[in-house]
């Protein structure tokens, strides 16, 4: 669950992970591909934790 900036209904809306359409692994994290509660698709890239060394 992350909160998410939708240009397309230009609202903070929280998304759920059932709203989650595609997780791809990326070189900083998890690029999350989702649908908005307006119907958009929206990416959000969710960084990894790295822990302080
Ligand atoms: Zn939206």
């Amino acid at each position: 669950m992350f909160t998410h900036d939708c240009p397309s209904c230009g609202r903070r809306e929280l998304i759920f992970n059932d709203q989650v359409t595609a997780l791809e692994n990326h070189l900083d994290g998890f690029l999350i591909t989702f649908t908005c509660w307006c119907g958009a698709t929206g990416t959000h890239l969710e960084e990894r934790i790295v822990p302080a060394a």
